[in-house]
């Protein structure tokens, strides 16, 4: 529970941070080309909504719109929309969560832990105990935002499109459990309901065709791992940094 236990483990909240790190590349040079769709890419090429861009290396991450932007590649990888209900909360907690925390739940869906042969009698006792939790594909995790506000995840759906009702009964258990877990009343201030994409594998990378990589986090870790994935997939494929 709680508690940073790698040194280098940081959190970040994603409603700023992916503008702060749109911020930092545009002071840098970066051209971002907003309200442009990109209709196809292929080799080197983006044609898109404002014209055709020619580029040495083209980086595809379009998360889910892979099964529209390049959908014979998406179904062969068995890619599928997941939607994802959540909630952001109040609620007194009797000590702040210094880091996400996460239950059983989370930790036989996370692919480390559900190698683990262990996991097989979690997965069968939380499922046994709470056939309501189970068909929602919970995964009871919560984290805590600087101004107090608690997030609260969230349940899950996957089809080949996700249908923008969100069922207030998963609601409520989400609402009841995090009340049973930190024995206080909570107040629901937000509910959203995201998609991302979903495949067999945690991975959808494929740099078959030159100057074009495809980079997908086929699960939900692409917040944790996007960047990871992406210094160590395009390095190969990028002129190595001048040395000193
Ligand atoms: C509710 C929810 C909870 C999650 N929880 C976690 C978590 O706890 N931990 C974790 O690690 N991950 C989590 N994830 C997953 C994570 O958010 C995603 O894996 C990650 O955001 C994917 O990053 P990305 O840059 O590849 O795609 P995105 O952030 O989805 O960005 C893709 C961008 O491509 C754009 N785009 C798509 N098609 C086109 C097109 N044709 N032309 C132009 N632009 C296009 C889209 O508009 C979008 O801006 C969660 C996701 C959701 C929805």
């Amino acid at each position: 529970m709680g508690g940073a236990h790698i040194r280098t483990d940081l959190q970040t909240d994603p409603r700023t941070a992916a503008a702060a790190i749109r911020r930092y590349l545009a002071d840098r040079g970066v051209e971002f080309l907003l309200r442009t769709s990109v209709g196809s890419v292929s080799e080197g090429r983006v044609t898109t909504s404002r014209g055709i861009i020619d580029a040495g290396l083209v980086v595809v991450a379009v998360n889910h719109d892979i099964d529209q932007l390049l959908p014979e590649l998406a179904e062969a990888a068995g890619v599928q929309r997941c939607g994802l209900d959540m909630l952001r909360t109040r609620i007194e907690l009797r000590a702040p969560l210094d880091a996400p925390l996460l239950t059983g739940w989370s930790l036989t869906r996370y692919g480390r832990f559900a190698a683990l042969p262990q996991v097989v009698a979690v997965r069968e006792r939380l499922h046994t105990e709470r056939p309501d939790l189970a068909a929602l594909d919970l995964n009871q995790m919560y984290t805590q935002l600087p101004d107090g506000t608690l997030i609260v995840g969230d349940t899950h759906v996957r089809a080949g499109s996700i249908a923008p009702f969100q069922p207030e009964s998963a609601a409520d258990l989400l609402v009841s459990e995090a009340e049973a877990l930190f024995g206080a009343p909570l107040r629901v201030i937000e509910r959203w309901q995201g998609v991302y994409a979903s495949a067999p594998e945690d991975f959808l990378v494929d740099t078959t065709v030159p100057g074009l990589a495809v980079l997908t986090a086929t699960t939900g870790i692409g917040m944790t791992t996007g960047l990871g994935l992406a210094e160590t997939a395009l390095a190969p494929l990028l002129p190595a940094p001048a040395t000193a």
